[in-house]
């Protein structure tokens, strides 16, 4: 994607917002709207339900309206309260509010299981004994009309104490299973007598042993939004085919609300996975150092790597809503969080790669302290003071012994300007017994404090640095993309997503050192390292005296060279 792509304004045309304009003209709801994210606590949260979270909350604003969340906790195989915790601090973190809305699907059994029995006195459901295998067989194919189950028949008394009995436990799983009573022809799978109810007998987080039935998603979800009021149900396409499936359910419920299921494209980015069930296997099998390690597309590790809540609320909003699906380049996602932080990101001087230079003029022992405006791009962001003495570090690839043509920094006989300090002339080369250089001997020009020369003589290179007594050691982490397929799920025969794992995703530089006002740096403030990137502190790893700092994203885009598979 070129840049002027990448820097259009966003196609703001939302198809959900004109259908709800209908709807309010109409009256269908009345004059509400109220919307809800319904995670299901079996993962993490990831970029991808930032759409939807973005979509729900801001629709609910736009209309002055209402937006709850709600944990869609119906499967108690794989859910888990660090699951819960962990989404209700990022959709916080993402500055949403749900105020007193925070809902849990568990709430409803009560419900769902009233409702099931309504739906059975009327012979709208029934106790099928059949194997899940026969069950499965009988469904049918997309060509070929399903079969009707010879339980179906079953009258509503011998279904209720059939059901009664499921209920307390008097069958095996796999056993029976209540089903929707709709039509085995119906050309839309999931109308051919669905499952309403299967038995698992699995304590439930929040409900622990009350119930060893549990309901299925297509059942149990237009009940938790007609519960809730909801009027527009905001969903992913998957269950566009699911739709006739919700409202056949309300239709059977006309006493409760009847909320409109509206589908929309997800999210999908280069070079990642999105589903909670690839990045569950991303962690359990150690490709990653857990759900927010910063490689990670999860909101907990694109907070962990620099991300700001604002940076991913617009990229969101940028892509725009849309009914037919399309994979985002990551380069946008980076593009909007580089746009933010050039205006907000203080900036600080860091050496990743240490070469020393000694001052051979400067007097021993002395100290200056210089000052450094902390961002060009806001006055207000004030200076700070640096301190300069006779021993720095620069860049070791800010050095070369014989460089070529347009290279514009140090070399011998060169001068180039220390940003906010002196000119420097490199005069002598020290170098190890390998022949590596190991220190530069240099002079600096007093003259020239705060960057100009009085006589007028012009500089062609200007780098950073950091007084080695003055700076603090520390690890910065260099992230690129986590696969190197730009679809990482397009894999060659007899291959598994994971085998395309990019081994250059986390590059650890362990000996670098930052100017000392790094070190009261907190976890969620960001800095420019002045000709690196944008960088945080990394709250997890980092220990008193030895800080480790991510890199949020490089100053320029990178994934040219990432898909070539070298090091920015
Ligand atoms: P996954 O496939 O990653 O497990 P899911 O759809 O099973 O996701 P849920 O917890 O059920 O995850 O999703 C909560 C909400 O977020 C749903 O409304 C779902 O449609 C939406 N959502 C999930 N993934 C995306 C995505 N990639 N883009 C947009 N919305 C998404
Ligand atoms: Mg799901």
């Amino acid at each position: 994607m070129s840049k002027t792509d990448i820097g259009k304004a966003p196609a703001n045309s939302n198809f959900i917002h004109e259908i709800i304009d209908r709807d309010l003209a109409s009256g269908r709801y009345g004059k509400r709207v109220h919307t809800r994210f319904p995670p299901e606590p079996n993962g993490y949260l990831h970029i991808g339900h930032a759409k939807s979270i973005v979509l729900n909350f801001t629709t609910a604003v736009k209309y002055g309206g209402k937006c709850n969340l709600r944990f869609d906790d119906t499967n108690p195989e794989k859910e888990a309260s660090e699951y819960i915790d962990s989404i209700i601090e990022d959709v916080k973190w993402l500055g949403f509010d749900w105020e007193d809305r925070l809902f849990y699907a568990s709430d409803y059994f009560n419900k769902f299981y009233r409702y099931a029995l309504k739906l059975i006195e009327e012979g709208k459901a029934y106790v099928d004994s059949s194997t899940p295998e026969e069950i499965s067989r009988m469904r049918g194919t997309p060509t070929s009309p399903g079969i009707e189950s010879s339980y179906r028949d079953r009258t509503p008394e011998e279904n209720l104490a059939l059901f009664e009995k499921m209920k307390n436990g008097e069958f095996n799983e796999g056993e029976c299973v209540l089903r929707a009573k709709i039509d085995m022809k119906s050309p839309n799978l999931n109308l051919r007598d669905p499952v309403m109810y299967r038995i698992k007998k699995v304590p439930h987080p929040r409900t622990g042993n009350t119930w060893c039935i549990y309901p299925m998603y297509d059942w149990a979800h237009g009940l938790e939004d007609s519960i809730e009021n909801i009027t527009h149900s905001l969903c992913t396409l998957e269950f566009e085919n699911h739709r006739p499936l919700y409202n056949w359910f309300l239709d059977q419920l006309p006493d409760i609300p009847h909320p409109r299921q509206i589908e929309f494209a997800r999210l999908n980015l280069t070079y990642t996975v999105m589903s909670k069930r690839k990045l569950l296997k991303l962690v359990e099998e150690g490709y990653v150092s857990g759900w927010d390690d910063p490689r990670m597309p999860t909101i907990s590790g694109l907070r962990r790597r620099g991300y700001t809540p604002s940076a991913i609320r617009k990229f969101c909003e940028r892509i725009g809503v849309s009914k037919t699906e399309s994979t985002i380049d990551f380069a946008l996602l980076e593009y909007v969080l580089r746009d933010e932080l050039n205006r907000t990101a203080q900036r600080r001087m860091a050496v990743l790669n240490p070469l020393k230079v000694t001052i051979t003029n400067y007097p021993e022992g002395k100290e200056e302290w210089l000052d450094a405006e902390n961002n060009p791009e806001d006055s207000s962001a004030g200076v700070r003071k640096i301190p300069f003495s006779g021993v720095l570090y620069i860049e070791q690839d800010d050095f070369l012994e014989e460089p070529p043509k347009k290279y514009f920094r140090l070399a011998p006989g060169r001068e180039v300007r220390l940003k906010h300090a002196y000119f420097i002339t490199c005069n002598n080369v020290i170098k190890g017994e390998n022949g590596q250089v190991k220190e530069l001997l240099c002079t600096y020009d007093p003259a020239t404090r705060g960057g100009e020369a009085p006589d007028g003589r012009k500089v062609r290179g200007t780098i950073h640095w950091v007084s080695a007594r003055h700076a603090v050691k520390t690890q910065v982490r260099l992230y690129n993309s986590l696969f190197t397929r730009e679809n990482p799920l397009e894999t060659e025969e007899g291959k598994d997503f994971t085998d395309y794992i990019n081994n250059e995703s986390l590059v650890t530089l362990k000996n670098c050192r930052i100017e000392p006002s790094l070190s009261e740096a907190k976890g969620g403030e960001n800095y420019q390292f002045l000709r690196k990137g944008y960088f945080c502190l990394d709250n997890r790893d980092t220990n008193p005296g030895y800080p480790v700092f991510n890199r949020t994203v490089a100053l320029r885009d990178t994934w040219a060279r990432i898909r070539t598979n070298r090091n920015p």
